[in-house]
């Protein structure tokens, strides 16, 4: 026999440590030029666009502080 765990694990301390084990799905953005889903921080797989579309909009909120 070779190397055994010497107590059972308990279901929360097995769940917790697979808790971990999951792999993130890529989180995905669209294209600002061809509308297509490509993944954020990269390169667009289609037409190859990096870039950002500038907003206009202004999300300074008056705090406050
Ligand atoms: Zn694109």
């Amino acid at each position: 026999m070779g190397a055994l765990p010497k107590r059972k694990l308990s279901k929360g301390r097995r769940d917790r440590r697979r808790s971990q084990d999951k792999l993130s799905v890529p989180s995905l953005g669209i294209c600002p030029k061809c509308k297509k889903a490509k993944r954020s921080h990269f390169a667009c797989e289609y037409c190859g666009f990096y870039g950002k579309v500038e907003k206009t909009e202004s999300k300074a909120e008056p705090k406050s502080k």
